[in-house]
């Protein structure tokens, strides 16, 4: 029974004085653990705190090769005295945020080290989805050190991951050999920062130009660690912000027309106008207009819209300035 007790306590990482009391039936392959309060005082404001019972979390520990244990784990729940706020006592059976105990993750990492295990495989085995075996892999893995090169793009994209309570995972990218040079499944600041911390500072020194979209923690984190880069905005999100402030201006002018005049028509039925990018505009056919009750072709149309006011003429002048620069490539 000591031998067992101890292996379970060592399979869990926890020492004697983790635990208040615990009950062991090996008949039905079960174990229930109260644990002792480790955290004394509030993570938020560092006062005192006052239990507010227990709550169970399960893990599986395998103790030979055919026997599995259940073990729940009773862990106090706190409160504190001040700001009321509750929180978990610390347990070192599992990582911060995680379902799964260290002791499976070591499990899962040691059956990848196999060559005949897949991640499905492994899945199978532990009793948990293929996604969260490549996810605890990404995770646990080192893998060899990224080389980056002279131009990079840094950005995001939508992802389920749960592990980092990010919505958005953050991709470097390499911009003249079109590759991708790493994925991170966060793209806060915090996991940034440590990220580019662990790289040598001689590999980042050789980034000469970094394009970004307008997230700000991209912005410093390129100004703080890649220190003879330049640092771009992509042009998709230039484009996108310049077309919002052209339809900001639209909106302020249409506020100061009533709904019968030709102004609010032109502002509301015709400001495509102001973005389209046609340089045959004004050759195309007239078409007759109900409103103004001749033939009217695009181009004078855009004409009448842009006579409106000299903020609208002003914003579009801007918008398919930059539009020529990045097509014409001067
Ligand atoms: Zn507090």
């Amino acid at each position: 029974m000591i031998h067992n007790t101890d292996f379970l306590l060592r399979s869990l990482n926890l020492r004697k004085e983790d635990i208040v009391d615990y009950v062991l039936d090996l008949n039905n392959n079960f174990c229930l653990i109260t644990l002792a309060q480790i955290h004394h005082t509030c993570p938020y404001c560092h006062s005192s705190c006052r239990s507010k019972g227990y709550y169970t979390k399960s893990c599986h520990i395998s103790m030979d090769v055919i026997t599995t244990l259940i073990v729940k784990l009773r862990i106090k729940r706190l409160m504190c005295t001040k700001c009321h706020k509750t929180f978990a006592s610390h347990t070192p059976v599992f990582p911060r945020q995680s379902k799964l105990s260290f002791h499976t993750i070591y499990k899962i990492m040691h059956l990848l080290k196999q060559p005949n295990e897949t991640f499905a495989s492994v899945g199978n085995i532990v009793g948990i989805p293929e996604s969260t075996v490549i996810r605890i892999f990404d995770r646990y893995c080192s893998s060899s050190p990224v080389i980056f090169p002279s131009v990079i793009c840094i950005d995001e994209f939508y992802t389920k991951n749960n592990d980092y309570h990010s919505k958005y995972a953050c991709i470097f990218y390499d911009f003249l050999n079109r590759k991708i040079i790493d994925i991170l499944p966060d793209r806060k600041k915090t996991y940034l920062m440590q990220y580019l911390s662990k790289i040598d500072s001689r590999i980042l020194d050789t980034v000469e130009y970094i394009s970004i979209d307008m997230y700000k923690p991209y912005l410093d984190i390129s100004k703080h660690f890649f220190r003879h880069a330049k640092v771009a905005v992509d042009a998709f999100h230039v484009i996108q912000q310049l077309q919002q402030c052209i339809y900001g201006i639209r909106n302020r002018i249409l506020k100061h027309y009533l709904p019968n005049t030709h102004e609010y028509y032109l502002l509301k039925q015709w400001h495509s106008l102001l973005i389209e990018r046609n340089e045959f505009l004004f050759t195309l056919p007239g078409k007759y207009n109900k409103r103004f009750k001749m033939i009217l072709n695009r181009q004078q149309l855009l004409d009448k819209l842009l006579n409106i006011h000299t903020d609208l003429r002003g914003a579009y002048t801007v918008y398919h300035l930059y539009m020529d620069f990045n097509q014409y490539n001067y």
